[in-house]
């Protein structure tokens, strides 16, 4: 395929031109079982009634304002996301890459507020994932993604994934705050236990530390809770969302407890599209879906289909699944073998999914995936099985 954009994305060979719920279709209508939901965004599917209906409602009253002015729809939505979580106030932004960004700038603002200005430095997680741009990339230190692009260490701190000795020992009198995704995502789902959650939350008590929940893939009711840390009840200071917020419409959002979210005062952040009523109102239906009697319930039912599905393939088919990791509709499947020929066997029989770290193969249905969609794809991965246990 010629193309005239950059090559950053490998030029991808399928191209689509309409998606309906849980299915993709080429020009020519070939069908495609999509559990990538875009990566963990289009949480209800493609082109779902009510995000339809929200957009075309909103197209016709307000689009953009810019923050110089408020709207109700905005207000709206940070309302109801502090009603629905651990937190006071919002700040909206148009993706996941940009919350964390804000996160990081509360963590160093709020000590300097506070007549500590050293204290800058960020402590990260092994194999995380928190965004492209400059910060994230530093935090985070893949070097896929380093190579070429960093000056310095831009003030992270990276320990070891799992030790809390190690993270004890990596704060200092310059640490500002701590990040992690309670379950990763690109690195291969890993979900933290609740043990090392706490104990990452008590050391951020004894040292004055912020605490930041990147739920950018694990928020949005993707493991059965609205946000994943609420299965554990330790709560942060700060939380980055968006991928499935607008459930396929660019939004992110930072939110913050009244502590930290007091120290952003007139001026010390902004973001022209941040939250425009077009956004926020695709964001409130989504939560509308979200917050709806049985939603989350059901989430844990396919989920345990899902799973009870790829647990009995991984004993039938030992030497090309090892298991599966993840949580609600979070799942990594393990890869005995080359996790990239799992990928493309799966599509070989018309399931989408995405590759994840630790040799494994993300499934992220949307959050409203039918039975039958579920019998489809693990038909089509244990035909995925056979073909690849015979070669
Ligand atoms: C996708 C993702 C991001 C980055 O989001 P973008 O919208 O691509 O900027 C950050 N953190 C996590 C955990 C993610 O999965």
């Amino acid at each position: 395929m010629t193309t005239a954009l950059m090559a950053n994305y490998g030029n991808p060979s399928l191209q689509f031109t309409h998606g309906k719920g849980s299915f993709l279709y080429t020009a020519d209508e070939e069908v495609y079982l999509d559990f990538t939901a875009g990566i963990a965004v289009n949480c209800l599917g493609h082109c779902h009634p009510a995000l339809v209906k929200a957009i075309q409602t909103q197209s016709e009253t307000l689009w953009h304002t810019s923050n110089l002015f408020s709207n109700p729809v905005t207000e709206r939505l940070a309302k109801r996301l502090t009603e629905l979580s651990f937190a006071d106030r919002v700040f909206f932004a148009n993706s996941g890459t940009e919350a964390v960004e804000c996160g990081f700038k509360m963590m160093r603002r709020y000590h300097y507020h506070h007549g500590n200005p050293q204290r800058q430095r960020i402590i990260t997680l092994t194999e995380s994932f928190h965004g492209r741009t400059l910060a994230p990339i530093a935090a985070c230190r893949n070097p896929l993604h380093i190579e070429g692009f960093l000056v310095g260490d831009s003030g992270f701190d990276q320990v070891r994934y799992g030790d809390l000795q190690a993270l004890a020992d990596s704060i200092t009198d310059k640490t500002a705050g701590v990040i992690l995704e309670p379950v990763q995502g690109e690195g291969g789902i890993r979900p933290a236990t609740a043990e090392y959650l706490r104990g990452i939350r008590e050391l951020c008590d004894q040292h004055d530390l912020l605490l930041m929940f990147d739920e950018v893939q694990s928020g949005m009711g993707r493991t059965g809770h609205l946000f994943a840390h609420q299965a554990h009840g330790i709560e942060p200071d700060l939380l980055a969302s968006a991928k499935g917020l607008g459930g396929g419409f660019p939004i992110g959002a930072c939110l913050s407890t009244e502590k930290v979210a007091a120290v952003m005062t007139a001026g010390t952040h902004g973001s022209t599209f941040g939250g425009n009523p077009l956004a926020a109102a695709v964001a409130n239906a989504v939560l509308d879906e979200l917050t709806s009697p049985g939603f989350m319930p059901q989430v844990k039912d396919r989920s345990q289909k899902l799973c009870q599905g790829i647990d009995a393939l991984a004993k039938a088919f030992p030497g090309v699944l090892k298991g599966y990791t993840g949580a609600g509709l979070m799942i990594g499947i393990v890869s005995a073998g080359s996790n990239a020929e799992l990928l493309a066997a799966l599509q070989q029989q018309k399931v989408l999914a995405v590759k994840a770290g630790g040799n494994s193969v993300r499934l992220l249905p949307p959050l409203n995936v039918s039975e039958s969609e579920i019998d489809q794809a693990l038909a089509a991965l244990e035909a995925a099985c056979r073909h690849l246990s015979q070669q």
